[in-house]
């Protein structure tokens, strides 16, 4: 394998966690749509910066890129832990960073709970779709 095929490999699986992130924020019942609009305007992308190389697992700058740790998808991408479990981290990281950047004025505190309520309520929004689409 050449390193331009992994790249390409690691391009589409951030593309489709970035997405599917994007898709649980979208279905939370926490947020207006005014609030979920603001993400859309947000980028992304792999971030080797000092912190990421360390601790950070993303972080979301002053033009609202997200920044992802490119030492922590890697490291999530390859642990020996069932994958899906990695991949939800991922996203689970990546909806605390569009909250970050929907609001800016927040603490860290209050970013942690608006985190885990969106993730909740979007992916059991998303649960429910998926049903009723199925019966
Ligand atoms: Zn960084
Ligand atoms: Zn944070």
């Amino acid at each position: 394998m050449n390193s331009s095929h992994i790249a390409r490999n690691e391009e589409e699986v951030l593309d489709a966690l970035y997405d599917s992130t994007l898709a649980v924020l979208d279905s939370t019942t926490q947020l207006d749509s005014e609030q979920k609009t603001r993400a859309l305007y947000f980028s992304y992308n792999l971030c080797s910066c000092k912190e990421c190389q360390k601790e950070c697992g993303a972080h979301i700058n002053k033009k609202r890129q997200i920044r992802i740790s490119k030492n922590f998808f890697h490291n999530t991408l390859n642990q020996e832990t069932p994958p899906p479990i990695g991949l939800l981290e991922l996203m689970y990281t990546i909806l605390h960073q569009l909250l970050h950047g929907i609001f800016p004025e927040h603490n860290e505190e209050t970013i942690n709970e608006k985190t885990e309520q969106a993730w909740k309520s979007g992916t059991t929004e998303l649960a429910k779709q998926k049903l009723n689409r199925n019966s």
